[in-house]
Order: structure tokens, then C-alpha cells, then sequence
């Protein structure tokens, strides 16, 4: 092709290359295999292909009304076919007289057959007949269409590139018995076939094939990270099981730990003792009980005389750690410091010097303090808490403090779906906490219209006659910090005014605070000096106030599933029942009903994430944003979840039985990772 033409498809479409093209997929297909008569037509008839002699045309009406009307002519009948657009055009381009196989969606006018704007294509033979493959329809822009190279253009090159290709351009790259064992196409074959099929059944094949290549090339090159890091990484070695650990376990844990709170820490201690670095992810639900594992492997690497540290989105939930793993470790005789942006400079100086000369067993703060700032003497494990509010990058950069990189947890409790994470976090090893201790309470959840907010108010009171507290959460207008300003403190207006002093006493937390403040007002909250906690969503996060019993979500239709299963999450930390309350407008979207449905019907945070998954697609999910490993052509999370299953078992399967890719059955994979350049990520591992 011209120039031109090339340079559009790269503009508009990003087609580069041979490649490019090749994978630029047809959206459908249309049958044009076989060619009906005219007098088969009927009130059911959808589309359809027929042939015919074109006979005369004719202008009919002025206008808009202002059309172009021609009779096709077979041996059963007539056919109407008409042009509103295009007149001129059309009458010098198509001969009457000839005949045309002519394709298109049959309507009816006054009772007559037509078919409006049919594809025309000119026979030059007497015989007629159909396509001998199923026709690909190509996504295409208006710009593209207007400059000749519409779907039909690209079919074309398509077509014409593929007759140039074989088995030689596009060589087989998964090994034989693999293509046998799940009944796969060869890959040249599916390059044809997903693009000029002869049957439906074909293109099906054709996709399975392609798609799960995919698939599996994404798991398996992430699963080549995994395998390095478990072969080649250096990591400090945590071999016993000591005295705090043991006193800890036998002597001062409250509580019976769950079995899958055991199941992970068994997990995660034999991952710490084989010299390897550790790179885990840890999710759980919230109030799963994630901090007491944190703790216990805490205690592990103190057992084993190293440091470790447990890092914190905000200040506040720090602080939180801080006093929760203290109380808990009140008996015992271990070091633990707070290291937040509020620590005074002769403390943190005190702290610095602790955590040099090795003092500090175990130190807590916010990440961002922790990471520019501090250095440590043996740091053996690093904890980050909520990981979803930091980029994944950020954790590589903790490795370089110590000569030996010091294990990694990354603990969330916005559980993602399976599918998503084996995608996004494949590379890191995964444990998953899928059980509340015992005795917890469903939050008991409802949804309410804005017409019944004063019942909702009563029902607060209640409440809090009873001596418990409330959560009100007010949505982030993400567009604007003072939109958002205004829009809470109306909020705020509007709740004082069915709670008035001194009988009631409110909280305020929003983004505008300064963190001394959010901790004020979050701490008269925590004292039940107030009862009612207005908020933004920087309440979010972890934080624990067991008396609070009723979260009322304000604007609950502009929140996702994932966001509102977590602020639900902020109540029924106690023994007493917990409610949330999604209040809208009394008008929502069938989209926002939707969400509030789900919401009613499960406490099930996992659950919630996959549904949340297949209402908004992966690219919406917290935390996954920019995230290559979701740029699928072909395949989808949510529709391809078994298929992703079975690439990422098989990636490890291979891996296992040759870690290298070095048998001959290999070889062609390995040859294809490496020329795929800057893809495969050998050289990530250090
Ligand atoms: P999350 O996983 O959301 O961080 P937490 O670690 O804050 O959850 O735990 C929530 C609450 O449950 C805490 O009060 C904690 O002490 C308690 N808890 C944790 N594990 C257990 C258990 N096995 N049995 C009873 N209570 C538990
Ligand atoms: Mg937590």
C-alpha cells in the first residue's frame, strides 16, 4: 500500500507491521457462504445474501424523503433496494443490467421487501455463489471509512497478507503435546482461521487457540520470575521457630487463630527458611485477621535476630498497629517503635540511632517516612499494609536498604478476583486468608431512598441511645477538592440538624485536615466523646472502632463494589449487630441497583470482587490501572477465568520439569521469549 494509506492505519489503528495487521481481529463475522432466493424472504428474515439481475433504477420522493430505488431480479422474484445517501454515486457505479450477489438486513416497506444500503458486489461469471468462508467485520474508524480503507479494505490486506504466509512466518511455538493434550490448532492455521473462516465451528478453534496462547505466554513468563526468584534470589534465612514466637503462641495469643490464619503462617514460614527471598502477597477480607499474622512472623524474624517493620498507608491506622501490637506484646520483651511524619526530631533521631545499633526488634509507621529515611541494622522483613493504595513498584525499591533483601508481605484486604491477581501480582507467590474467625456477625445491610432519610436519622437514634456510635460517609468528588469540601460540610449542616448539641456530639474527618487534626477527630471518636463520625472516604482504611455499629453511605450509587464492601468493613469489629445503610437517590441507574443488590445480598468480599470484575472490566479495578499483564487481545478475565486457570498451572508444570526451557519440546518457547524483546523479564532476576 501507498504511504498514505500506511500512515493512517498507523494513526488510526497502530498497525505498524505485518504482525500488527495480523492481529488486528475481526469483531464478527458475517455469512456470505450461501446465497438464498428472493422468494425465500420472509418476516423472520434477518440478514441475507442473494443474487440477481439489477433492473432500472429510480428517484422517489424529494427532500429527506428523497431516495433511490432500484428492483433486483432472480428467478423467484423481486427485491427492493434502496439509497438515501449516496445517489449519484450509486447510479454511476452500478450497471443495470448485470447481476450482483447483494447482501444485506431485510426490512419492510408498505408491505414490500428492501433491503436500505445493500453491499453490492459485481458477478463477472453467470454462476453465482457464495463466499467460500464466513466474512470478517473489522472494527474501523469514521476517518478511516472516509479514506477508503473501512473493514472491507483491511479484510483485503488481511487476506492478501495471509496468502504470502505459512507455517514459516508464523511458526508453531507451543510444544506438541501440549497443542494435543487441550486439542489446539496449529498456530498458523488459527492466524487464517480466526480471520477467513469456512464455519463458525472453525473460528471458534481458531480463537480457543489464540487465546489461549495469550494466556499462557502472560503466565508463563510471570511464572519465569516466580521460578528465578525461588532458584537464584538471596535471602536471609529464618530458621527456627524461637522462644517469642513460642511464649507469644502458647502463652498470650487471645484467641484461637483461624485455620487458614495457620494455614498462611505455615505458608509464609516455610517460604522464610529456605534462604530465598520471600515475595508474597496476603490477602484476606476485612477484619480477617491479617495484623496477628503480621505480628507472628514479626516475632519469627525476631526469633532469628532480625528487624522487621510493618508499613501503613496512613497515620492513623500506624498509630493503630502500633497500639494493638504493644498491648499484645505488653509481656513480652521485644522492642517496638512508631515512626510517623508527627514524630518530633530528637525522637526520630533517638529512633534512627536505635534501628542503626540494632535495639528495635520491630518498628511501625507509614511508608513514606519508612522508606526515604531510615536505615536499619539487619532488616530480615518488611510488611506493607493495604497494599492497593501504593504502586506495586514501590516495593522493589526497600530491597536495596540491606545487602541481603529482607522478606516481603504485602497484605490487602481489597480482595481481588483470582483471575486479576494471578495477572497482576503473578510474579509475586500468593496466600489467601478465606475465613473470619469464628462467632462474627454478618453486617446487616439494606438500601434506602432518599425519600425515607429521616427514618434512617431515627434509626441512628436508636442506636445511639443504646450507647453505640455512627459512621456517615460522604462521597470524594474526585474532579474537585472544593466540590467536594462544600458537598461535606452540607452534609455535615444536614446531620447536625437532626443531631443537635448537646445531645449529640459529631466528628468531622475530611481531606483538607491537617493529620494532627484527623487524629484529634478521629481520637474523639475512638473515645466515644463523640457519637457520630462524618467523613469522607479517608476513613477507608483499617480503622478499627469496635462500638460503632451503624454506617450510613451517603450517595452510595457514586461508590464502586470494591469501595463499598470496605467502608462496610468499618463496622461489625464488635460483639454488638452492625448495620449499613446505602442511601441514594431516590432515582439510580440500573447499574447503580445493581451494585446495591449485591451489596444486600453478601458479605462476601471475594464474591463482591468478582462481581465487581465483570460489572466494570479489569481496567476499573483498584490498583490495576496502568497494569500491562491485562492488555489482552483476545482474552478476558472474566470470561476466559478457567482457561487462565489451566495457563497458569500448565506454566508451572513446565517450569518444574525444566526450569530453563532447554529440552528440545521447549526450545521454541524459549526462542520466542527471548525475541520477544523487553516482554520477558529473565533479566528482572537479580
Ligand atoms: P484485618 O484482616 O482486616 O486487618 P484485623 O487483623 O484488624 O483484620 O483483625 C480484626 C479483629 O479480629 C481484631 O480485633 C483481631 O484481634 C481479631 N481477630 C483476629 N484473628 C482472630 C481470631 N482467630 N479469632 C478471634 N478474633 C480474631
Ligand atoms: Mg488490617
Amino acid at each position: 500500500m501507498g504511504p498514505q494509506r500506511a500512515d493512517l492505519l498507523k494513526k488510526e489503528l497502530g498497525i505498524f507491521t505485518f504482525k500488527d495487521l495480523l492481529e488486528h481481529f475481526p469483531h464478527r463475522h458475517v455469512d456470505k457462504t450461501k446465497v438464498s432466493s428472493i422468494s425465500q424472504i420472509g418476516p423472520e428474515t434477518d440478514y441475507i445474501q442473494v443474487a440477481g439481475k439489477l433492473l432500472q433504477f429510480e428517484i422517489i420522493g424529494e427532500k429527506k424523503a428523497k431516495r433511490l430505488v432500484a428492483q433486483l431480479k432472480d428467478n423467484t422474484g423481486f427485491l427492493e433496494l434502496t439509497w438515501f445517501q449516496g445517489i449519484n454515486w450509486i447510479q454511476k457505479t452500478l450497471q443495470t443490467g448485470r447481476t450482483y450477489l447483494v447482501f444485506g438486513k431485510v426490512s419492510f416497506f408498505q408491505g414490500r421487501a428492501q433491503i436500505i444500503h445493500p453491499e453490492m458486489e459485481l458477478q463477472t461469471e453467470e454462476k453465482t455463489t457464495g463466499k467460500n468462508y464466513l466474512e470478517p467485520v473489522y472494527p474501523a474508524t469514521e476517518k478511516l471509512k472516509s479514506k477508503g480503507l473501512g473493514g472491507r479494505q483491511i479484510g483485503k490486506l488481511t487476506m492478501s497478507l495471509l496468502k504470502m504466509t505459512g507455517a514459516n512466518e508464523i511458526p508453531e511455538i507451543l510444544p506438541d503435546t501440549l497443542l494435543m493434550r487441550f486439542g489446539l490448532m496449529n498456530r498458523a492455521e488459527a492466524y487464517q482461521k480466526i480471520h477467513f473462516p469456512s464455519t463458525l465451528n472453525e473460528y471458534e478453534q481458531a480463537l480457543k487457540r489464540l487465546k489461549f496462547e495469550e494466556l499462557f505466554l502472560s503466565q508463563l513468563r510471570l511464572a519465569i520470575i516466580r521460578s528465578g526468584r525461588h532458584r537464584f534470589s538471596k535471602g536471609v534465612v529464618f530458621e527456627k521457630v524461637g522462644h517469642l514466637f513460642n511464649t507469644f503462641y502458647s502463652q498470650h495469643l487471645p484467641f484461637e487463630l483461624t485455620a487458614a490464619q495457620k494455614r498462611v503462617i505455615k505458608e509464609i514460614r516455610a517460604d522464610t527458611a529456605k534462604g530465598h527471598q520471600m515475595n508474597r502477597l496476603l490477602q484476606g477480607d476485612v477484619g480477617s485477621g491479617k495484623t496477628i499474622v503480621a505480628l507472628l512472623i514479626m516475632l519469627l524474624a525476631a526469633d532469628n535476630g532480625f528487624q522487621s517493620c510493618l508499613m501503613a498507608p496512613t497515620e492513623i491506622l500506624a498509630q493503630q498497629h502500633f497500639e494493638n501490637i504493644k498491648n499484645f506484646l505488653r509481656h513480652l520483651p521485644v522492642k517496638t517503635e512508631l515512626l510517623t511524619g508527627s514524630v518530633k526530631p530528637a525522637e526520630r533521631k533517638r529512633i534512627f540511632n536505635a534501628l542503626r545499633g540494632g535495639e528495635i526488634q520491630i518498628l511501625i509507621g507509614t511508608h513514606a517516612v519508612i522508606e526515604d529515611t531510615v536505615e536499619f541494622k539487619n532488616l530480615g522483613l518488611v510488611i506493607i499494609d493495604e497494599q492497593h493504595r501504593f504502586g506495586v513498584a514501590q516495593r522493589a525499591k526497600l530491597w536495596e536498604k540491606s545487602h541481603m533483601p529482607p522478606h516481603i508481605l504485602v497484605m490487602t484486604a481489597t480482595p481481588i478476583p483470582r483471575t486479576l491477581a494471578m495477572s497482576v501480582y503473578g510474579d509475586l507467590d500468593y496466600s489467601v486468608i478465606n475465613e473470619l474467625p469464628p462467632g462474627r456477625q454478618p453486617v446487616h445491610t439494606v438500601h434506602r431512598y432518599e425519600s425515607v432519610r429521616s427514618k434512617v436519622m431515627d434509626f441512628i437514634k436508636k442506636e445511639i441511645a443504646k450507647g453505640r456510635q455512627a459512621f456517615i460517609i460522604f462521597p470524594l468528588i474526585e474532579e474537585s477538592a472544593k466540590l467536594d469540601y462544600e458537598n461535606l460540610m452540607k452534609g455535615y449542616e444536614n446531620v447536625k440538624a437532626y443531631f443537635p448539641e448537646p445531645a449529640y456530639w459529631i466528628s468531622m474527618l475530611h481531606g483538607r485536615q491537617s493529620i494532627q487534626q484527623k487524629e484529634t477527630n478521629m481520637q474523639r471518636f475512638v473515645n466515644k466523646d463523640t457519637q457520630i463520625m462524618v467523613s469522607t472516604t479517608v476513613i477507608e482504611v483499617g480503622v478499627d472502632v469496635p462500638n460503632a455499629t451503624v454506617m450510613v453511605i451517603e450517595s452510595a450509587e457514586r461508590f464502586g463494589l470494591s469501595q463499598l464492601h470496605q467502608l462496610r468493613g468499618r463496622v461489625g469489629r464488635g460483639a454488638e449487630k452492625s448495620y449499613c445503610i446505602l442511601l441514594t437517590a431516590n432515582d439510580i441507574s440500573n447499574d447503580a441497583r445493581e451494585r446495591m443488590r449485591i451489596m444486600t445480598e453478601t458479605n462476601d468480599g471475594f464474591l463482591i470482587a468478582e462481581k465487581d470484575l465483570e460489572l466494570r472490566g479489569p481496567g476499573d479495578i483498584e490498583g490495576t490501572r496502568q497494569s500491562g499483564p491485562l492488555n489482552f487481545k483476545l482474552a478476558s478475565l472474566v470470561q476466559d477465568r478457567n482457561m487462565l486457570e489451566t495457563a497458569r498451572n500448565l506454566a508451572a508444570e513446565i517450569l518444574e520439569k525444566d526450569p530453563e526451557l532447554n529440552s528440545a519440546e521447549n526450545l521454541k518457547l524459549k526462542i520466542y521469549l527471548d525475541n520477544q524483546k523487553g516482554k520477558t523479564t529473565w533479566s528482572r532476576i537479580s
